[in-house]
């Protein structure tokens, strides 16, 4: 197995080979908390990180740990490790990294669950985030100081239309010093892969479209192995003894392998954010069609998107696959395969018709939710980003007359005549 072969190959491969103990073919749900030591010396040589073992589910799982090395393959990086859910995946992805006082720079345009962790959670560990408009790179680069550790950015935003010009804030973050976190969550490593474009640090809700089917919530940080955290002083804790591992110098020990090694040894083992092998087990199944699902998610979104802009009855889509898009000439740089299936529309008629219409689907699911292979609708002003005021609800793409589309994999007639009856009764 090389890490050279195409890409459907290695959603299926990578990570997974027959289990030594039984052959099985499929990777088995290792339903077990902790692991048997050879012997005393094995035990010690384990908890040294001379010897990469099992010990502890907490820390890794064989399941788990194949799910984390598939993903790694896919994007392209050097080492992951998953979590308990995308929210998880952030806090674990900027814990090596931040200390009290510190702060990063994040765009403006994120998943509401996201604005409300980087603008009010993470002040809780004396962390802070500057969001700024990722559009205007001399705004970032205003807003980075000396106590920036971290970019953080969406490379689709949700709620969708918006394509981040990852090439431009990758070397923005080079010429800074500072690691590129790209949450990857809307395309998958199948249309979008930020390493390439200069991310150190991918993460994902594999909730969603890796998944596939709305089952197992569950997160994945995935180092691109390529960051000098030893350049600066900036990151004490991978370029230092550090002190929570009995002074352990993370960088000299283990090179392109510390960020991920201190995210389990430490992040995990203090954090405790675990996937469970169950969770891994299905993510892992969806995964072996991601691309299949994807090119499929794609197809619909872009027939979807396509009608809805030619009905009088909806104002605007905001579909980046839309040559109406501004963001059109970022989809075969940035997501050459296509701009996602998430997106939002807005409807003649303002919020009332918004939520006339969620009430009028059938196929459509209202759920908050994105990435199934069913498709899903959402009013984000009254859920998602209601915590949010109505400047910053504008601001990420959630204003009260539009609703937010995850298309799914159905048939792509059904979806329109679905939102064509709903329209009906909604704008009359
Ligand atoms: C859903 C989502 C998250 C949060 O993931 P959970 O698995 O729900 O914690 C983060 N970022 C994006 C882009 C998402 O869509």
């Amino acid at each position: 197995m090389s890490d050279q072969m195409g890409f459907e190959t290695l959603q299926i491969h990578a990570g997974a080979s027959p289990d030594p103990a039984t052959g099985a073919r499929q990777v088995p749900i290792y339903q077990s908390t902790a692991f048997v030591f050879r012997d005393a010396d094995h035990a010690a040589a384990l908890f040294n990180l001379q010897e990469v073992g099992w010990i502890y589910s907490r820390l890794t799982n064989p399941t788990v740990a194949a799910l984390a090395e598939r993903i790694t393959v896919l994007e392209g990086g050097a080492g992951g490790v998953c979590c308990s859910s995308g929210h998880a995946a952030q806090i674990l992805a900027l814990f090596p990294l931040m200390m009290p006082g510190t702060n990063i720079v994040a765009s403006s345009r994120l998943y509401g669950g996201t604005y409300t962790q980087l603008t009010r959670t993470i002040k809780r560990f004396g962390w802070s985030a500057t969001l700024v408009d990722f559009d205007d790179l001399d705004a970032v680069k205003a807003a980075i100081d000396e106590n920036t550790r971290a970019i953080f950015c969406e490379s689709i935003a949700n709620p969708g239309g918006y394509i981040t010009d990852l090439d431009a804030i990758g070397k923005l973050a080079d010429e800074a010093g500072l690691p590129l976190i790209v949450d990857n969550t809307t395309p998958t490593p199948y249309l979008c892969r930020p390493i390439e474009h200069g991310a150190t640090l991918v993460v994902h809700s594999t909730t969603k479209y890796l998944t596939g089917n709305g089952t197992v919530t569950g997160g994945v940080v995935i180092d691109s192995g390529k960051f000098d955290w030893s350049a600066s002083d900036k990151f004490p804790s991978l370029s230092q003894p550090e002190p929570a591992y009995h002074g352990l110098n993370f960088h000299s020990a283990l090179g392109p392998m510390a960020y991920t090694f201190y995210t389990i040894a430490v992040g995990m083992r203090d954090l405790g954010m675990t996937m469970n092998p169950q969770g891994a087990h299905y993510t892992l199944m969806g995964i072996e069609t991601l691309s299949l699902r994807m090119d499929r998610h794609v197809e619909n979104a872009q027939k979807v998107a396509k009608w809805l802009e030619s009905d009088d009855r909806v104002e605007k889509v905001t579909y980046a696959g839309l040559e109406s898009s501004p963001y059109y000439d970022r989809v075969s740089r940035i997501c050459p395969k296509g701009a996602g299936a998430l997106f939002t529309f807005a409807v003649k008629g303002g919020y009332d018709a918004c939520v006339k219409l969620i009430d009028s689907v059938e196929l459509f699911s209202h759920v908050a939710n994105l990435g199934d292979a069913r498709s899903l609708i959402i009013h984000s002003a009254s859920t998602t980003h209601r915590q949010l005021s109505d400047e910053q609800r504008e601001a990420s793409g959630a204003s009260p007359n539009v609703v937010r589309v995850s298309i799914g994999i159905e048939s792509a007639e059904d979806i329109i005549a679905d939102l064509d009856q709903a329209l009906a009764k909604a704008v009359s």
